[in-house]
């Protein structure tokens, strides 16, 4: 007897409908096989199906069991088919009353005792299932939220293979679990840290004001303990809010990587990732015989922190060029190749040189000027070139952090910024850009005219700093975006000398 039941696959952020199918027919001794390209965790998932099928008070007989997972052309991974393969199973056996409708989806992996655990990908699975018309999910509860907040389709959460014996024998009632969406993505949009925990660096705020505002990149420069990473996690508190789409994207990833919290059901806020220095090619960008996504793309929709810059290795440094022009990576592998999104604003830090302590007032630096010169060269150029403000940010003085005031909101910053923005997403949208950081020379040229003022004081700055002609553009760019923050059409000369601030590491003295 063939028994159907509905599942999935998921690949990248996108699921794929995949039919279970069990066949039983007789044989001398217990036979489990499993065929449709399976990897190892679906083979291995015989052992489990059956502990959990005795566990359940369900013995299997002498005979041969025949699990087909369908297309057999594509590859199958993971432990999610347990459920499905437990329940033909029973079907087959003539346990249940009748094949569930096609239009269920059903996917949970089982431990020996017959409960079901959570599963990656459940929210791409329930996007795949509403855009084939299917119209209920069966999931285990640890992953209902996350599903639950695809719209269209009833997301059934369970805990056990016997209460979905109950279901599907019509012991017990379906209810799906209800999800106010709006509510849910406001109540996940909330940062457990604020700017208003910042004392004193007025002028790091600023530039990442500045930065935010136009969606550059920015590097922060300064010894250790100036609190560069406390500064950096707190860029996305002041960027827009996401929106449903924003946040579904970001939660897709999330939850294909398994790092979705349980109860979360819903990534609403900006994601801030750190990776360590010593992360691998395949941890920043994506790896594994299925494909994985990395930190870029954990990163999607809100903010890479890369500490300690210049100790990343080299190799490692340089894949972020891809992600970082096109917001998005591609990882090719024999079994399949995928691309996941990776779009996210860049904010990295560094000592200013090995000891860290080059300019400090408080403490004496001995690295020399080739050592300096050589830890500095270690970050490549491409890079450094996508990345618009260099700022120094120096030890904080004792007079600010003891200060009483308080200082001022991130809701407050964020105010501005999305003023800012407006302008830009109305000036760029019909260039198919929405911030400053995405012009094009085109675009540049267009937008960023100066007047004779402003203009010579640029080329002086050029001069004496020894400007590159890229960084010249750099200037142009975030000069705009400080024009914007003030909500003036034309640049002026003020906005161009607060840009030339933002170029640390241009000045010849530090070279
Ligand atoms: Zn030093």
């Amino acid at each position: 007897m063939l028994f159907r039941v509905q599942s999935a696959a998921v690949f990248g952020i996108r699921a794929n409908p995949v039919s279970v199918e069990v066949d039983l027919s007789s044989g001398e001794k217990l036979n489990f096989l499993t065929v449709g390209l399976p990897d190892t965790a679906v083979r291995e998932s015989g052992e489990r199906v059956r502990a959990a099928l005795r566990n359940c008070g369900y013995y299997l007989r002498a005979q041969k069991i025949t699990v087909n997972l369908a297309p057999a052309d594509l590859r199958k991974e993971g432990s999610a088919f347990d459920l499905p393969i437990a329940i033909g199973i029973l079907g087959a056996l003539g346990n249940l009353p009748k094949e569930p409708l096609p239009e269920h989806l059903f996917s949970g992996e089982l431990s020996l005792d017959g409960m079901v655990r959570p599963v990656k990908g459940a929210l791409p699975m329930a996007v795949m299932a509403r855009d084939s018309g299917w119209r209920h999910v069966v999931v285990p509860e640890a992953n209902a939220r996350e599903a639950a907040v695809v719209d269209s389709v009833r997301v059934y959460p369970v805990r056990s293979l016997a209460q979905v014996v109950q279901l599907l024998s019509g012991q017990a009632p379906w209810i799906p679990l209800a999800v106010d969406r709006a509510q849910l993505l406001a109540e996940r949009s909330s940062y457990d840290v604020d700017f208003r925990d910042v004392k004193g660096q007025y002028q790091a705020r600023r530039a990442l004001e500045v930065a935010t505002a136009g969606g550059h990149n920015i590097a922060l420069i300064g010894p250790p303990g100036s609190g560069k990473t406390m500064l950096a996690r707190r860029i996305p508190t002041i960027l827009p809010p996401m929106n449903f789409e924003e946040a579904i994207e970001t939660t897709k990833i999330h939850s294909v990587a398994g790092l979705l919290p349980e109860s979360k059901g819903l990534v609403g806020t900006r994601p801030f990732r750190a990776p360590h220095h010593t992360i691998s090619y395949g941890g920043l960008i994506g790896g594994g015989t299925v494909p994985r996504p990395g930190e870029v793309s954990l990163a999607h929709n809100g903010v890479l922190f890369l500490d300690e810059l210049p100790e990343f290795q080299r190799n490692v440094l340089d894949v972020l060029r891809q992600p970082l022009e096109d917001g998005e990576v591609t990882i090719s592998r024999a079994a399949m190749t995928l691309t996941f999104p990776a779009r996210f604003m860049l904010a990295a830090a560094m000592n200013p040189c090995p000891c860290g302590y080059f300019g400090d007032s408080t403490r004496e630096c001995h690295c020399t000027p080739p050592l300096i010169q050589r830890y500095l060269a270690r970050i490549s150029g491409p890079l450094l070139d996508r990345i618009d403000l260099h700022i120094q940010v120096p030890a904080v003085k004792y007079r600010e952090l003891s200060q009483q005031e308080t200082s001022e909101e991130s809701t407050a910053v964020r105010e501005r910024i999305l003023a800012a923005r407006r302008i830009q997403n109305q000036r760029l949208a019909p260039f198919g850009i929405y911030c400053n950081a995405q012009m094009t020379p085109r675009t540049l040229r267009r937008f960023c005219r100066l007047d004779s003022a402003s203009e010579k004081q640029l080329e002086t700055a050029v001069t004496r700093l020894g400007l590159s002609a890229r960084a010249y553009d750099r200037v142009l760019r975030v000069s705009r975006t400080i024009a914007d923050l003030e909500g003036r059409e034309s640049i002026g000369a003020s906005h161009v000398a607060e840009a030339i601030q933002y170029r640390a590491l241009d000045r010849t003295y530090w070279q």
